[in-house]
């Protein structure tokens, strides 16, 4: 099947306040020109270099969301033109981005990564760290990032219950966020929970933002 064929098959699958992230990394810019043709105007990568790449040769109106673990060295390098940071899982990493932004006058919107799987790989805060990170007064004073939701990936298993558990367990703890009053740098809507294998899961937990690429571009 074409790449267009699994974006529309995807996106009439999924409910009207999901938005679906393309994850094109690793894929040529042929391929995401592809979806681009479809309608898809958000994609997701995991390397700064190669998003920075894909950037400078596709349209302007895209998109781009930073889906992996970066390093706070490189944080410079897509802040001009990223729109969302979905893996940010410390304090000094968000005070880069805050920094960064501040150079390039902009506010950056970001997604704090919990940890969710029974996985020890995966990143991640767990709760308590993200209670000391959202009271600790070096967040407070950062006015060029703004914190929309939390971000989370399941184990890698097939055990349905498991994945559920731990997207339930995410769920709770991002409706406890929502309860707080927001503030100028958290204002937490989105939920970005859910990939290829699982996101219909996802879905049913509540999440607002799936990031799918292999169901779109083919296995990697
Ligand atoms: C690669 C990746 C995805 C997409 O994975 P698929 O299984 O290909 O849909 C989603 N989220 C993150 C963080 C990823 O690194």
């Amino acid at each position: 099947m074409s790449i267009a064929q699994n974006l529309l098959d995807i996106k009439s699958s999924l409910p009207d306040n999901v938005t679906l992230v393309a994850v094109s990394k690793t894929k040529p810019v042929s391929d995401l020109m592809e979806a681009y043709e479809a309608g898809q105007r958000i994609f997701g990568e995991n390397k700064i270099q190669e998003m920075t790449e894909k950037w400078q040769q596709m349209p302007k109106d895209i998109e781009w969301h930073m889906i992996g673990h970066v390093q706070s060295n490189k944080v410079k390098y897509m802040v001009p033109y990223v729109k969302l940071i979905h893996g940010v899982d410390s304090l000094k990493l968000l005070k880069e981005i805050n920094r960064q932004a501040v150079r390039w006058r902009k506010n950056i919107n970001c997604l704090l990564q919990i940890h969710i799987a029974e996985e020890e790989t995966k990143f991640g805060l767990d709760e308590n760290e993200l209670d000391t990170l959202l009271n600790s007064d070096e967040f407070k004073e950062m006015n060029n990032i703004k914190i929309v939701g939390l971000m989370g990936m399941a184990t890698f298993t097939d055990n349905q219950a498991q994945i559920k558990r731990e997207f339930n367990h995410l769920k709770k703890i991002f409706d406890a966020l929502k309860n707080q009053p927001t503030t100028q740098n958290l204002q937490p809507t989105t939920l970005s929970m859910g990939m290829s294998g699982d996101y219909q899961i996802a879905i049913e937990s509540g999440s607002t933002m799936v990031r799918i690429g292999s169901s779109i571009f083919g296995s990697r």
